[in-house]
């Protein structure tokens, strides 16, 4: 009975899906399109053509698929095999990925569930299916989805929730046939929210509905209009409207309608004293009961009839129609009742669902925050540790320059400009040590001092580059033969010393002997000019003079000197006695000497 209502969304679902025509499956397409336009219309060949294509289904590319078992979940309705259809519609809904096509299936389910008077199933379907709606382009689809939920919310008797989504659909620009449907869902919202429209409205309604051929949705809303008119005292006028139409009521074979009108004609009669008229009406929908099961017009039926046994004082009657009227009462109110409850557990379980997904989204909110904070700590940890690498490259790096500044100047301290060795002061210095050093293990020491002869006239020569040269030349000898451990100084001009550890006396002469000779045999052509490069020695040592600096420097100077006097390029050693002589000065001999 219920699928005659619903069935006009069914309708406007199943054309709205019509696929454009492909190439490769171009006879199923066909089929689908055939079936698709004669699904309501003509039942039978719907079948033929059901069981036809289900044997081509092989050939269906995976959408004509889906569209065929939308199809045959939708006979299924037709037969009234609801529950085969809700199955077969779930395995659908589950397995396509087509936004359009779950829409569709969902709306199908929604109705299902209806008519199953799974209510709770019905609503819980509904709220997945118009979570969907966004995402479904086609609007008479979309439109569809508005409808079944407008028809839900009225049968669960959420006539405020019915009147939003019939306003939904009317809002929008829609088909004529939609705006008789609509229309009527519109009116049962606001007639039972007491609510109703002026007449010239729910007229437009009627003339919508008889324009497109929908004879039973054009008669509920000649019920609508005929309760309306009774209230306003225009109760006769309201008869007169039912009484000419109810031949076509009767025609639609409709037996909520034919229920619907009846009783109300028995009602309106009833008031307007017609007992007999009365009577007939009510028993033509009492005849219709098996259909109207807790529904308001078997209530008024069996009350009219109650009434009419009342006013014929007819005890009996009236407590057997009392009875059943007291039956379908209650049969209707626990009705009532349980769509009352079946949209209470619904909206709490949805509610409850939003609570979630938003202690959800919160608990996400706090993770993503966390995330970042953390995101931003391991940031700020790796900034630092950079800064720090930075900081640490810098301060190595300074302290490095530094270092080899230092390092740099330490080495302009103790290092004699021109040739390299140590300068008298580092000299002094480290031959202290040295000799501090032997003094305590009893090591001998001795000292070697040089200097050139003649110099000065090397200089005058040759310039004071060539002086230079020499004097670097003369360094280089003389280290080239020297240990690691002994110190090669320049005192000053042209004046060297050499402090050697564990020599004793002989071996510092042969040292000095050495140099002297390697110096004599120095070879001056890269000068620039060829001369004879000689120097005077002096050695002192430990046994004779001590580990003090000063003392064997002395003696050794002695020594130099006597060099000098005896003749120089010669080496002499100091003995013990100290000459009291004076310094040699530069002879006219000297210059010979240098030149030869
Ligand atoms: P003697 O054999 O008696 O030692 O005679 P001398 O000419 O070597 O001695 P003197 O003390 O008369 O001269 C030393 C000269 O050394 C004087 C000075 O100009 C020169 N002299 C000192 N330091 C340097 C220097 O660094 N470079 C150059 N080219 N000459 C220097
Ligand atoms: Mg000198
Ligand atoms: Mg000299």
């Amino acid at each position: 009975m219920l699928v005659r209502i619903l069935r006009p969304w069914l309708i406007v679902a199943s054309l709205c899906l019509m696929p454009m025509l492909g190439s490769a499956s171009t006879q199923v397409e066909a089929l689908l399109q055939e079936a698709e336009g004669v699904r309501s219309s003509n039942p039978k060949r719907f079948q033929q053509l059901l069981s036809q294509l289900n044997v081509q289904r092989q050939q269906a590319t995976l959408k004509q698929r889906e569209q065929l078992d939308f199809l045959n979940a939708y006979a299924q309705v037709f037969a009234g095999h609801y529950e085969v259809a809700i199955q077969d519609s779930r395995r659908l809904l589950e397995s396509s990925s087509d936004v359009e096509m779950q829409f569709r299936t969902g709306a199908l389910m929604v109705n299902s569930y209806a008519l199953l008077r799974q209510f709770a199933e019905g609503l819980r379907q509904l709220d997945q299916t118009l979570s969907l709606i966004d995402r479904v382009k086609n609007p008479e689809l979309r439109q569809n989805g508005l409808g079944v939920a407008a028809l839900l919310y009225n049968q669960i008797g959420q006539y405020k929730l019915g009147l939003y989504y019939a306003d939904q659909i009317l809002a929008q620009k829609v088909p004529e046939r939609t705006l008789c449907f609509a229309g009527q869902a519109r009116l049962e919202s606001l007639q039972n929210l007491d609510a109703l429209p002026a007449d010239s409205s729910i007229i437009q309604v009627i003339d919508k509905c008889v324009e497109q051929g929908e004879k039973a949705v054009a008669n509920f809303a000649r019920g609508t209009l005929a309760r309306k008119w009774e209230a306003q005292g225009q109760r006769g006028k309201a008869i007169l409207m039912l009484q000419n139409h109810l031949a076509e009521v009767q025609s639609t074979r409709y037996p909520r309608l034919i229920g619907e009108i009846e009783s109300l004609l028995a009602e309106l009669m009833l008031a307007e004293g017609d007992m007999a008229g009365a009577e007939a009406h009510a028993q033509a929908a009492i005849a219709e009961r098996a259909s109207l099961a807790n529904s308001p017009p078997l209530v008024m039926a069996y009350k009219t009839m109650y009434e009419l046994a009342e006013r014929r004082h007819d005890p009996v009657a009236a407590l057997s129609h009392y009875r059943n009227f007291a039956r379908a009462d209650k049969a209707y109110l626990n009705d009532v009742k349980a769509r009352e409850l079946a949209y209470q557990i619904v909206r709490h379980e949805t509610q409850q669902k939003t609570q979630q997904i938003e202690l959800l989204n919160r608990q996400n909110q706090v993770l993503q925050l966390q995330q970042r904070v953390d995101r931003q700590a391991t940031q700020n940890t790796r900034l630092v540790v950079v800064l720090l690498v930075m900081l640490l490259t810098v301060i190595g790096y300074w302290a490095y320059r530094i270092k080899r500044r230092q390092s740099s100047l330490r080495r302009m301290a103790e290092t004699d400009a021109l040739t390299g060795i140590c300068n008298r002061h580092y000299f002094t210095l480290q031959s202290t040590q040295t000799l501090a050093r032997c003094a305590q293990i009893g090591d001998q020491a001795a000292l070697v001092m040089f200097d050139l002869d003649h110099f000065k006239a090397i200089n005058d020569s040759y310039g004071h580059i060539t002086g230079d040269w020499v004097l670097e030349r003369v360094a280089d000898t003389c280290k080239a033969l020297c240990r690691r451990v002994d110190h090669l100084g320049r005192l000053g001009g042209e004046e060297f010393a050499i402090l050697i550890h564990g020599y004793d006396s002989a071996s510092a002469m042969r040292l000095a002997e050495d140099c002297r000779v390697r110096i004599a045999s120095i070879d001056t052509r890269e000068s620039g000019h060829v001369f004879t490069v000689t120097a005077s020695f002096g050695v002192s040592g430990t046994p004779l003079s001590g580990y003090d600096l000063a003392k064997l420097l002395s003696h050794a100077d002695q020594m130099l000197y006597r060099a000098k006097r005896e003749g120089r390029n010669r080496v002499c050693a100091f003995t013990g006695e100290v000459p009291l002589t004076p310094q040699p000065t530069i002879t006219s001999e000297a210059l010979d000497t240098l030149h030869s």
